[in-house]
């Protein structure tokens, strides 16, 4: 495959956060977004089907729901970052346990990795992730020159 080349784009300073954590680690993540409610509060939250469900009710946020990760859920994500309709990803695997739906998990984190959002995947780096002065601001990141991939494609 011939070599991505990239390009510049803008993250908007109101950030569309995605938000999914495995059954074990759904308590951590409701904890932490209650701790973080306020400055979560000030973007636009998604997540997967049960997870965007108990974040719903405990911060009284909206959040947009996916189907839930095992029916499909990371793979809606997935698609949504490739779209560029996702700026951030907060992410609690689960380190202990096997999921069946591995590939989705590993597919969504690799999706992640080539638009170059930013990913958290526990709470510290979360929490740093929040803490960034960048979070409230609009900013320039690199992502794939699509055009020039088709370009070289064809
Ligand atoms: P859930 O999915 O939020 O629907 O539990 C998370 C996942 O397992 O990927």
């Amino acid at each position: 495959m011939s070599r991505i080349s990239f390009t510049s784009a803008t993250l908007p300073a109101r950030k569309r956060i995605a938000l999914v954590a495995h059954d074990h680690c759904k308590e951590f993540l409701l904890d932490w977004s209650v701790r973080q409610r306020e400055r979560l509060a000030k973007h636009q939250l998604l997540a997967t089907g049960t997870t965007g469900l108990l974040l719903g009710q405990r911060l009284q946020l909206p959040v947009e729901c996916m189907i839930s990760g095992p029916l499909g859920g990371d793979q809606q994500l997935g698609a949504r970052i490739a779209e560029r309709r996702v700026d951030m990803l907060v992410f609690f695997w689960d380190p202990f346990e096997p999921q069946p739906h591995d590939p989705d998990i590993k597919a969504l984190l690799r999706v992640a990795a080539v638009w170059n959002i930013p990913v958290a995947c526990n709470e510290s780096s979360a929490d740093y992730m929040l803490a960034s002065t960048l979070l409230e601001q609009q900013h320039d990141y690199r992502i794939p020159d699509y055009q020039t991939y088709l370009a070289g494609r064809g």
